[in-house]
Protein backbone atom coordinates (compact mmCIF):
# COMPACT_ATOMS: atom_id res chain seq x y z
CA UNK A 1 0.00 0.00 0.00
CA UNK A 2 1.04 3.53 -0.83
CA UNK A 3 2.12 5.58 1.96
CA UNK A 4 0.11 8.83 2.49
CA UNK A 5 1.55 12.16 2.67
CA UNK A 6 2.59 12.53 6.28
CA UNK A 7 0.26 15.61 7.86
CA UNK A 8 2.24 17.50 11.14
CA UNK A 9 0.43 17.68 14.56
CA UNK A 10 -0.80 21.21 15.47
CA UNK A 11 -1.72 23.03 18.61
CA UNK A 12 -5.42 22.30 19.22
CA UNK A 13 -7.44 25.26 17.52
CA UNK A 14 -9.23 26.48 20.62
CA UNK A 15 -6.09 26.69 22.95
CA UNK A 16 -4.30 28.62 20.35
CA UNK A 17 -6.13 31.27 19.87
CA UNK A 18 -5.21 32.17 23.40
CA UNK A 19 -1.28 32.30 22.55
CA UNK A 20 1.15 32.89 20.22
CA UNK A 21 2.83 29.80 20.06
CA UNK A 22 3.74 28.27 16.82
CA UNK A 23 0.68 26.39 15.43
CA UNK A 24 2.14 23.55 13.80
CA UNK A 25 4.64 21.34 15.11
CA UNK A 26 6.81 19.65 12.54
CA UNK A 27 7.71 16.34 11.84
CA UNK A 28 9.04 13.73 14.03
CA UNK A 29 12.12 11.71 12.73
CA UNK A 30 10.20 8.72 12.09
CA UNK A 31 7.41 10.94 9.57
CA UNK A 32 9.92 12.86 8.46
CA UNK A 33 11.70 9.42 6.90
CA UNK A 34 7.85 7.80 5.85
CA UNK A 35 7.40 11.14 3.73
CA UNK A 36 11.01 11.33 2.57
CA UNK A 37 10.25 7.55 1.17
CA UNK A 38 7.51 8.73 -0.95
CA UNK A 39 10.32 10.71 -3.10
CA UNK A 40 10.71 8.67 -6.14
CA UNK A 41 14.09 10.53 -6.63
CA UNK A 42 13.16 11.24 -10.02
CA UNK A 43 16.81 11.75 -12.40
CA UNK A 44 14.97 14.51 -14.40
CA UNK A 45 14.07 15.85 -10.63
CA UNK A 46 11.53 18.94 -12.06
CA UNK A 47 11.21 19.90 -8.62
CA UNK A 48 14.31 21.64 -8.53
CA UNK A 49 13.13 23.82 -11.41
CA UNK A 50 10.04 24.91 -8.79
CA UNK A 51 12.76 26.59 -6.58
CA UNK A 52 14.41 29.79 -6.77
CA UNK A 53 17.01 29.24 -4.59
CA UNK A 54 18.25 26.25 -6.40
CA UNK A 55 17.89 23.83 -3.62
CA UNK A 56 18.85 20.03 -4.57
CA UNK A 57 15.42 18.58 -3.63
CA UNK A 58 16.39 15.05 -4.17
CA UNK A 59 19.56 15.17 -1.82
CA UNK A 60 18.22 16.60 0.66
CA UNK A 61 15.48 14.44 1.17
CA UNK A 62 17.31 11.32 -0.02
CA UNK A 63 19.78 12.34 3.28
CA UNK A 64 16.78 12.55 4.94
CA UNK A 65 15.97 9.13 4.18
CA UNK A 66 18.62 7.51 5.24
CA UNK A 67 18.40 9.18 8.52
CA UNK A 68 21.44 11.47 7.76
CA UNK A 69 19.59 14.56 9.00
CA UNK A 70 22.50 17.15 9.89
CA UNK A 71 23.69 16.53 6.16
CA UNK A 72 20.19 17.05 5.22
CA UNK A 73 20.72 20.79 6.92
CA UNK A 74 24.04 21.25 5.11
CA UNK A 75 22.70 20.38 1.91
CA UNK A 76 19.96 23.11 2.10
CA UNK A 77 22.27 25.45 3.59
CA UNK A 78 24.62 25.11 0.18
CA UNK A 79 22.62 27.12 -1.59
CA UNK A 80 19.64 28.44 0.98
CA UNK A 81 20.93 30.96 3.72
CA UNK A 82 16.92 30.65 5.71
CA UNK A 83 16.00 27.12 5.37
CA UNK A 84 13.96 26.95 8.67
CA UNK A 85 12.14 30.32 7.35
CA UNK A 86 11.25 29.00 3.88
CA UNK A 87 10.06 25.40 5.51
CA UNK A 88 7.72 27.94 7.24
CA UNK A 89 6.37 30.26 5.01
CA UNK A 90 7.69 29.53 1.61
CA UNK A 91 4.48 28.85 -0.77
CA UNK A 92 5.29 25.80 -1.59
CA UNK A 93 2.40 24.40 -3.00
CA UNK A 94 2.57 26.94 -6.06
CA UNK A 95 6.36 26.21 -5.94
CA UNK A 96 8.75 22.98 -5.96
CA UNK A 97 5.45 21.31 -4.92
CA UNK A 98 3.19 22.27 -8.07
CA UNK A 99 6.08 20.64 -10.12
CA UNK A 100 6.71 17.22 -8.33
CA UNK A 101 5.85 14.60 -10.29
CA UNK A 102 3.48 12.73 -7.43
CA UNK A 103 1.17 15.69 -7.96
CA UNK A 104 -0.38 14.76 -11.53
CA UNK A 105 -1.65 12.11 -9.86
CA UNK A 106 -1.96 12.65 -5.86
CA UNK A 107 -0.50 14.43 -3.39
CA UNK A 108 3.39 15.58 -4.10
CA UNK A 109 6.42 14.67 -1.82
CA UNK A 110 5.77 17.83 1.06
CA UNK A 111 8.88 19.05 0.40
CA UNK A 112 8.88 22.49 2.32
CA UNK A 113 7.69 20.42 5.22
CA UNK A 114 10.85 18.35 5.24
CA UNK A 115 13.17 21.45 4.85
CA UNK A 116 11.47 22.91 7.86
CA UNK A 117 12.01 19.22 9.46
CA UNK A 118 15.73 19.23 8.51
CA UNK A 119 16.98 22.98 8.57
CA UNK A 120 15.68 22.80 12.59
CA UNK A 121 17.55 19.37 12.92
CA UNK A 122 19.97 19.60 16.34
CA UNK A 123 22.40 17.31 16.52
CA UNK A 124 24.96 19.34 18.40
CA UNK A 125 27.69 18.87 15.54
CA UNK A 126 26.15 22.09 13.65
CA UNK A 127 29.09 23.18 11.50
CA UNK A 128 29.37 26.88 10.91
CA UNK A 129 28.25 27.83 8.02
CA UNK A 130 30.29 28.33 4.95
CA UNK A 131 32.48 31.37 5.33
CA UNK A 132 33.86 33.29 1.64
CA UNK A 133 37.59 32.22 1.62
CA UNK A 134 39.33 35.14 3.28
CA UNK A 135 36.59 37.90 2.56
CA UNK A 136 39.66 39.81 0.20
CA UNK A 137 37.09 40.90 -2.62
CA UNK A 138 35.74 44.58 -2.94
CA UNK A 139 33.14 46.41 -0.30
CA UNK A 140 29.38 45.64 -1.75
CA UNK A 141 26.51 47.42 0.53
CA UNK A 142 23.42 45.39 0.69
CA UNK A 143 19.90 47.94 2.00
CA UNK A 144 17.15 46.45 3.81
CA UNK A 145 17.82 42.91 6.25
CA UNK A 146 14.57 41.11 4.49
CA UNK A 147 14.78 37.91 3.02
CA UNK A 148 16.00 39.48 -0.23
CA UNK A 149 18.46 41.52 1.43
CA UNK A 150 19.94 38.36 3.50
CA UNK A 151 20.33 36.57 0.88
CA UNK A 152 22.04 38.63 -1.49
CA UNK A 153 24.79 39.55 0.98
CA UNK A 154 24.94 36.12 2.41
CA UNK A 155 25.88 34.85 -1.32
CA UNK A 156 27.94 37.49 -1.53
CA UNK A 157 30.14 36.87 1.12
CA UNK A 158 30.55 33.43 -0.29
CA UNK A 159 32.00 34.81 -3.00
CA UNK A 160 34.35 36.57 -0.91
CA UNK A 161 32.98 40.05 -1.05
CA UNK A 162 33.12 42.12 2.13
CA UNK A 163 29.35 42.85 2.71
CA UNK A 164 27.64 45.20 4.98
CA UNK A 165 23.61 44.81 5.72
CA UNK A 166 22.42 48.22 6.25
CA UNK A 167 18.63 48.20 8.25
CA UNK A 168 16.37 50.87 9.05
CA UNK A 169 14.91 48.84 11.79
CA UNK A 170 16.34 47.86 15.27
CA UNK A 171 16.05 44.13 14.53
CA UNK A 172 16.84 41.96 10.81
CA UNK A 173 14.23 40.07 8.90
CA UNK A 174 12.29 42.54 7.35
CA UNK A 175 8.48 41.44 7.13
CA UNK A 176 9.89 37.82 8.69
CA UNK A 177 10.12 40.10 12.11
CA UNK A 178 7.77 43.12 11.91
CA UNK A 179 4.76 41.33 9.98
CA UNK A 180 4.60 37.88 9.69
CA UNK A 181 3.01 36.63 13.25
CA UNK A 182 4.92 34.24 15.68
CA UNK A 183 2.46 31.45 15.54
CA UNK A 184 3.57 31.43 12.03
CA UNK A 185 6.53 32.04 12.16
CA UNK A 186 8.95 32.06 15.66
CA UNK A 187 11.23 35.08 15.70
CA UNK A 188 14.03 32.81 17.56
CA UNK A 189 13.93 30.99 14.15
CA UNK A 190 14.27 34.43 12.15
CA UNK A 191 17.54 35.69 14.18
CA UNK A 192 19.08 31.77 14.13
CA UNK A 193 18.94 32.49 10.56
CA UNK A 194 20.56 35.64 10.55
CA UNK A 195 23.20 34.76 12.88
CA UNK A 196 24.37 32.15 10.66
CA UNK A 197 24.51 34.53 7.97
CA UNK A 198 26.52 36.79 10.29
CA UNK A 199 28.96 34.31 11.12
CA UNK A 200 29.74 34.14 7.10
CA UNK A 201 31.07 37.31 7.76
CA UNK A 202 28.64 39.88 7.16
CA UNK A 203 28.17 43.09 8.73
CA UNK A 204 24.78 44.23 9.95
CA UNK A 205 24.47 48.14 10.87
CA UNK A 206 20.70 48.58 12.40
CA UNK A 207 18.94 51.88 12.70
CA UNK A 208 20.19 52.96 9.33
CA UNK A 209 17.69 54.51 7.17
CA UNK A 210 19.65 55.07 3.64
CA UNK A 211 18.28 58.43 2.00
CA UNK A 212 18.19 59.57 5.22
CA UNK A 213 20.43 58.72 7.93
CA UNK A 214 23.14 58.03 4.99
CA UNK A 215 22.84 58.37 1.56
CA UNK A 216 23.69 56.24 -1.73
CA UNK A 217 26.52 58.10 -2.70
CA UNK A 218 28.10 58.15 1.02
CA UNK A 219 28.38 54.78 0.68
CA UNK A 220 29.88 54.79 -2.59
CA UNK A 221 32.03 57.47 -1.26
CA UNK A 222 33.16 55.24 1.75
CA UNK A 223 34.69 52.66 -0.74
CA UNK A 224 31.71 50.55 -1.12
CA UNK A 225 31.61 49.61 -4.97
CA UNK A 226 28.38 48.15 -5.44
CA UNK A 227 25.22 48.71 -3.80
CA UNK A 228 22.13 46.11 -3.64
CA UNK A 229 18.91 47.53 -2.45
CA UNK A 230 16.34 45.07 -0.75
CA UNK A 231 14.06 48.43 1.08
CA UNK A 232 10.78 45.83 0.27
CA UNK A 233 7.28 47.24 -0.04
CA UNK A 234 6.18 48.71 3.46
CA UNK A 235 3.91 51.54 2.59
CA UNK A 236 0.61 50.59 2.82
CA UNK A 237 -2.25 51.20 0.87
CA UNK A 238 -5.52 52.71 1.84
CA UNK A 239 -8.96 52.63 0.49
CA UNK A 240 -9.16 56.25 0.78
CA UNK A 241 -13.14 56.26 2.37
CA UNK A 242 -14.38 57.91 4.60
CA UNK A 243 -13.90 57.43 8.25
CA UNK A 244 -10.16 56.34 7.66
CA UNK A 245 -8.84 58.73 10.16
CA UNK A 246 -10.60 57.48 13.21
CA UNK A 247 -9.81 56.15 16.04
CA UNK A 248 -9.36 52.48 16.01
CA UNK A 249 -8.84 51.97 12.16
CA UNK A 250 -5.21 50.93 11.49
CA UNK A 251 -3.37 49.88 8.66
CA UNK A 252 -2.19 45.79 9.00
CA UNK A 253 1.54 47.20 8.73
CA UNK A 254 1.31 49.13 12.48
CA UNK A 255 -1.08 46.70 13.70
CA UNK A 256 1.49 43.50 12.81
CA UNK A 257 4.56 45.86 13.86
CA UNK A 258 2.60 46.66 17.35
CA UNK A 259 2.33 43.36 18.02
CA UNK A 260 5.27 40.94 16.13
CA UNK A 261 8.50 43.84 15.96
CA UNK A 262 7.01 45.38 19.20
CA UNK A 263 5.41 42.38 21.43
CA UNK A 264 2.59 44.52 22.11
CA UNK A 265 1.04 41.50 23.02
CA UNK A 266 3.34 41.09 25.92
CA UNK A 267 2.09 45.17 26.85
CA UNK A 268 3.01 45.80 29.52
CA UNK A 269 6.44 43.94 30.31
CA UNK A 270 6.90 45.62 26.64
CA UNK A 271 5.59 49.10 26.57
CA UNK A 272 4.09 49.30 23.16
CA UNK A 273 0.20 48.95 23.71
CA UNK A 274 -1.83 48.20 20.50
CA UNK A 275 -5.77 48.45 20.26
CA UNK A 276 -7.62 45.52 21.64
CA UNK A 277 -10.78 45.34 20.03
CA UNK A 278 -13.71 43.09 21.18
CA UNK A 279 -15.54 43.04 17.62
CA UNK A 280 -13.11 43.19 14.53
CA UNK A 281 -13.58 43.73 10.87
CA UNK A 282 -10.03 43.00 8.69
CA UNK A 283 -10.94 44.19 5.05
CA UNK A 284 -8.41 41.45 2.79
CA UNK A 285 -8.08 38.68 1.13
CA UNK A 286 -4.57 37.60 1.54
CA UNK A 287 -2.12 36.00 4.28
CA UNK A 288 -1.67 39.79 5.57
CA UNK A 289 -5.58 39.72 6.20
CA UNK A 290 -5.51 36.55 7.74
CA UNK A 291 -2.41 36.93 9.49
CA UNK A 292 -4.09 40.05 11.55
CA UNK A 293 -7.63 38.26 11.89
CA UNK A 294 -5.62 35.43 13.86
CA UNK A 295 -3.84 37.95 15.95
CA UNK A 296 -7.16 39.87 16.91
CA UNK A 297 -8.57 36.52 18.16
CA UNK A 298 -4.98 35.93 19.91
CA UNK A 299 -5.16 39.44 21.29
CA UNK A 300 -8.78 38.35 23.08
CA UNK A 301 -11.51 39.64 20.16
CA UNK A 302 -14.93 38.14 20.82
CA UNK A 303 -15.76 37.97 17.23
CA UNK A 304 -13.48 38.14 14.04
CA UNK A 305 -14.84 39.37 10.61
CA UNK A 306 -12.47 39.01 7.37
CA UNK A 307 -14.48 41.42 4.91
CA UNK A 308 -13.27 41.17 1.44
CA UNK A 309 -14.49 41.93 -2.04
CA UNK A 310 -14.32 39.35 -4.33
CA UNK A 311 -14.94 35.09 -3.81
CA UNK A 312 -13.42 32.46 -1.92
CA UNK A 313 -11.94 31.51 -4.69
CA UNK A 314 -9.92 35.05 -6.05
CA UNK A 315 -8.99 35.19 -2.42
CA UNK A 316 -4.75 35.42 -2.70
CA UNK A 317 -3.96 33.80 0.70
CA UNK A 318 -2.25 30.56 0.96
CA UNK A 319 -4.95 28.11 1.40
CA UNK A 320 -3.55 26.94 4.62
CA UNK A 321 -4.04 30.05 6.06
CA UNK A 322 -7.52 30.65 5.13
CA UNK A 323 -8.19 27.05 6.61
CA UNK A 324 -6.19 28.24 9.77
CA UNK A 325 -8.37 31.30 10.01
CA UNK A 326 -11.78 29.35 9.67
CA UNK A 327 -10.47 26.70 12.27
CA UNK A 328 -10.30 29.26 14.99
CA UNK A 329 -13.25 30.91 14.31
CA UNK A 330 -12.53 33.71 11.68
CA UNK A 331 -16.03 35.00 10.41
CA UNK A 332 -15.31 35.64 6.24
CA UNK A 333 -17.85 38.31 4.72
CA UNK A 334 -16.78 37.70 0.84
CA UNK A 335 -18.11 39.85 -1.85
CA UNK A 336 -18.45 42.62 0.73
CA UNK A 337 -16.80 46.84 0.36
CA UNK A 338 -16.83 48.57 3.11
CA UNK A 339 -18.04 51.99 1.98
CA UNK A 340 -17.45 54.07 5.12
CA UNK A 341 -16.44 53.74 8.90
CA UNK A 342 -18.95 54.94 11.08
CA UNK A 343 -17.80 57.49 14.15
CA UNK A 344 -19.44 56.88 17.58
CA UNK A 345 -19.78 60.90 18.12
CA UNK A 346 -16.16 60.90 20.16
CA UNK A 347 -14.07 59.91 17.23
CA UNK A 348 -13.70 56.38 17.64
CA UNK A 349 -14.66 53.68 15.11
CA UNK A 350 -18.34 52.20 15.71
CA UNK A 351 -19.10 50.12 12.77
CA UNK A 352 -18.76 49.69 8.89
CA UNK A 353 -21.20 50.27 6.21
CA UNK A 354 -20.72 47.85 3.81
CA UNK A 355 -22.41 47.01 0.03
CA UNK A 356 -22.69 43.84 -1.55
CA UNK A 357 -20.70 42.92 -4.11
CA UNK A 358 -20.87 40.49 -7.45
CA UNK A 359 -18.74 38.95 -9.69
CA UNK A 360 -18.51 40.83 -13.47
CA UNK A 361 -15.35 39.85 -16.51
CA UNK A 362 -12.16 38.93 -15.64
CA UNK A 363 -9.67 42.10 -14.67
CA UNK A 364 -6.39 42.57 -15.80
CA UNK A 365 -5.18 39.97 -12.80
CA UNK A 366 -7.38 37.30 -14.82
CA UNK A 367 -9.27 37.39 -11.57
CA UNK A 368 -13.61 38.26 -11.92
CA UNK A 369 -13.42 42.13 -11.13
CA UNK A 370 -16.31 42.32 -8.26
CA UNK A 371 -19.30 45.10 -9.02
CA UNK A 372 -21.06 46.44 -6.89
CA UNK A 373 -25.05 45.44 -5.59
CA UNK A 374 -27.43 48.31 -5.77
CA UNK A 375 -29.66 48.18 -2.56
CA UNK A 376 -27.28 45.61 -0.49
CA UNK A 377 -25.65 48.13 1.65
CA UNK A 378 -25.56 46.74 5.30
CA UNK A 379 -23.83 48.15 8.63
CA UNK A 380 -20.82 45.64 10.21
CA UNK A 381 -20.75 46.72 14.32
CA UNK A 382 -17.30 46.61 14.72
CA UNK A 383 -14.82 48.67 17.56
CA UNK A 384 -11.05 48.06 15.25
CA UNK A 385 -10.59 47.82 11.26
CA UNK A 386 -7.46 46.77 10.25
CA UNK A 387 -7.00 47.89 6.55
CA UNK A 388 -5.29 44.50 4.93
CA UNK A 389 -5.51 45.50 1.14
CA UNK A 390 -1.47 45.57 -0.01
CA UNK A 391 1.02 47.59 0.63
CA UNK A 392 3.11 49.70 -2.15
CA UNK A 393 7.25 49.74 -2.54
CA UNK A 394 8.95 51.94 0.05
CA UNK A 395 9.45 55.21 -1.71
CA UNK A 396 12.40 56.70 1.17
CA UNK A 397 15.07 55.32 -1.01
CA UNK A 398 13.92 55.89 -4.87
CA UNK A 399 13.20 59.48 -3.55
CA UNK A 400 17.04 60.17 -2.50
CA UNK A 401 18.38 59.03 -5.54
CA UNK A 402 16.03 60.48 -8.23
CA UNK A 403 18.09 59.49 -10.59
CA UNK A 404 16.91 55.91 -10.42
CA UNK A 405 14.00 54.64 -13.22
CA UNK A 406 11.00 53.70 -11.59
CA UNK A 407 8.41 51.34 -12.82
CA UNK A 408 4.52 51.12 -11.73
CA UNK A 409 3.78 52.32 -7.98
CA UNK A 410 7.20 53.23 -7.57
CA UNK A 411 8.99 49.90 -7.99
CA UNK A 412 12.60 49.98 -8.43
CA UNK A 413 13.49 48.94 -12.51
CA UNK A 414 15.86 46.37 -12.04
CA UNK A 415 16.87 43.29 -14.88
CA UNK A 416 14.84 40.37 -13.34
CA UNK A 417 18.05 38.30 -14.39
CA UNK A 418 20.80 40.37 -13.01
CA UNK A 419 19.19 42.83 -10.81
CA UNK A 420 21.07 45.64 -12.49
CA UNK A 421 18.95 49.14 -11.93
CA UNK A 422 18.97 52.22 -14.04
CA UNK A 423 22.23 53.20 -11.73
CA UNK A 424 25.53 51.82 -12.47
CA UNK A 425 26.88 49.84 -9.65
CA UNK A 426 22.57 50.00 -7.74
CA UNK A 427 21.05 46.56 -7.90
CA UNK A 428 17.54 45.81 -6.38
CA UNK A 429 15.63 43.27 -6.07
CA UNK A 430 12.63 41.39 -3.95
CA UNK A 431 9.20 43.06 -3.27
CA UNK A 432 11.06 47.21 -4.29
CA UNK A 433 11.50 45.98 -7.81
CA UNK A 434 8.18 43.62 -8.41
CA UNK A 435 5.54 45.07 -5.97
CA UNK A 436 4.47 43.17 -3.09
CA UNK A 437 4.96 39.19 -3.60
CA UNK A 438 6.51 36.35 -1.57
CA UNK A 439 10.19 35.36 0.41
CA UNK A 440 11.15 32.38 -1.27
CA UNK A 441 10.77 35.19 -5.00
CA UNK A 442 12.25 37.83 -2.84
CA UNK A 443 15.19 35.52 -2.38
CA UNK A 444 15.45 33.81 -5.46
CA UNK A 445 16.05 37.81 -6.77
CA UNK A 446 18.76 38.34 -4.13
CA UNK A 447 20.17 34.92 -5.37
CA UNK A 448 20.31 36.43 -8.73
CA UNK A 449 21.35 40.12 -7.88
CA UNK A 450 24.43 38.61 -6.16
CA UNK A 451 25.59 37.13 -9.09
CA UNK A 452 25.07 39.93 -11.14
CA UNK A 453 27.13 42.27 -8.81
CA UNK A 454 29.89 39.44 -8.98
CA UNK A 455 29.65 39.98 -12.86
CA UNK A 456 29.44 43.83 -12.88
CA UNK A 457 32.60 43.97 -10.33
CA UNK A 458 35.30 41.37 -11.90
CA UNK A 459 34.42 43.08 -15.30
CA UNK A 460 35.33 46.42 -13.81
CA UNK A 461 38.32 44.59 -12.17
CA UNK A 462 39.69 42.75 -15.44
P1 LIG B 1 11.11 43.10 3.24
O1 LIG B 1 10.87 41.80 3.88
O2 LIG B 1 10.05 44.13 3.31
O3 LIG B 1 12.44 43.72 3.85
C1 LIG B 1 12.86 45.01 3.52
C2 LIG B 1 13.76 45.53 4.62
O4 LIG B 1 14.32 46.77 4.19
C3 LIG B 1 13.00 45.84 5.91
O5 LIG B 1 13.69 45.26 6.99
C4 LIG B 1 13.00 47.35 5.98
O6 LIG B 1 13.01 47.84 7.32
C5 LIG B 1 14.30 47.69 5.27
N1 LIG B 1 14.32 49.04 4.70
C6 LIG B 1 13.33 49.69 4.03
N2 LIG B 1 13.75 50.91 3.65
C7 LIG B 1 15.01 51.03 4.10
C8 LIG B 1 15.98 52.07 4.01
N3 LIG B 1 15.72 53.21 3.39
N4 LIG B 1 17.19 51.88 4.59
C9 LIG B 1 17.48 50.71 5.22
N5 LIG B 1 16.61 49.69 5.32
C10 LIG B 1 15.39 49.85 4.76
N6 LIG B 1 5.33 35.79 1.72
C11 LIG B 1 5.39 34.45 1.68
O7 LIG B 1 6.10 33.90 0.84
N7 LIG B 1 4.70 33.67 2.57
C12 LIG B 1 3.95 34.22 3.55
O8 LIG B 1 3.34 33.50 4.32
C13 LIG B 1 3.87 35.64 3.64
N8 LIG B 1 3.16 36.24 4.62
C14 LIG B 1 3.19 37.60 4.73
C15 LIG B 1 2.54 38.19 5.80
C16 LIG B 1 2.60 39.56 5.98
C17 LIG B 1 1.91 40.18 7.16
C18 LIG B 1 3.27 40.38 5.00
C19 LIG B 1 3.31 41.87 5.15
C20 LIG B 1 3.90 39.78 3.92
C21 LIG B 1 3.88 38.39 3.78
N9 LIG B 1 4.55 37.77 2.74
C22 LIG B 1 4.60 36.41 2.68
C23 LIG B 1 5.32 38.55 1.74
C24 LIG B 1 6.82 38.52 2.05
O9 LIG B 1 7.04 38.68 3.42
C25 LIG B 1 7.56 39.58 1.24
O10 LIG B 1 7.30 39.35 -0.13
C26 LIG B 1 9.07 39.52 1.50
O11 LIG B 1 9.36 39.72 2.87
C27 LIG B 1 9.81 40.55 0.66
O12 LIG B 1 11.16 40.54 1.01
P2 LIG B 1 12.09 41.82 0.78
O13 LIG B 1 13.43 41.42 1.29
O14 LIG B 1 11.97 42.28 -0.61
O15 LIG B 1 11.45 42.98 1.68
FE1 LIG C 1 10.40 24.49 -2.15
FE2 LIG C 1 10.48 26.94 -1.16
FE3 LIG C 1 11.97 25.03 -0.09
FE4 LIG C 1 12.59 25.95 -2.51
S1 LIG C 1 12.65 27.09 -0.59
S2 LIG C 1 12.50 23.78 -1.86
S3 LIG C 1 10.53 26.39 -3.33
S4 LIG C 1 9.75 25.11 -0.09
FE1 LIG D 1 11.04 13.65 -5.43
FE2 LIG D 1 8.89 14.91 -6.48
FE3 LIG D 1 11.34 15.86 -6.87
FE4 LIG D 1 10.63 13.57 -8.04
S1 LIG D 1 9.78 15.60 -8.46
S2 LIG D 1 12.60 14.04 -7.04
S3 LIG D 1 9.28 12.73 -6.47
S4 LIG D 1 10.30 15.68 -4.91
Amino acid sequence: MKTPRQKMAEQDPQERIANFDEVPYGYTPEQAQAEAARCLQCQKAPCRAGCPVEIDIPAFILAIREGDFAAAREKLLETNSLPAVCGRVCPQEDQCEKVCVLAKKGDPVAIGTLERFAADWKDGEEADPEAGSAPEKAKVAVIGAGPAGLTAAADLARMGYRVTIFEALHRPGGVLVYGIPEFRLPKAIVFEEVEKVKKMGVELELNQVVGATLSVEELFDSGFEAVFVGTGAGLPRFMGIPGENLNGVYSANEYLTRVNLMKAFRFPEYDTPVIRGEKVCVIGGGNVAMDSARTALRLGAEEVTIVYRRSRAEAPARVEEVHHAEQEGVIFKFLTLPLKYLDDGNGWIRGMECQGMELGEPDDSGRRRPVPVPGTEFTIDCDLAVVAIGNDPNPLLPRALPELELGWKGTIVADPETGAASVPGVFAGGDIATGAATVIEAMGAGKKAARGIDRYLSARKS
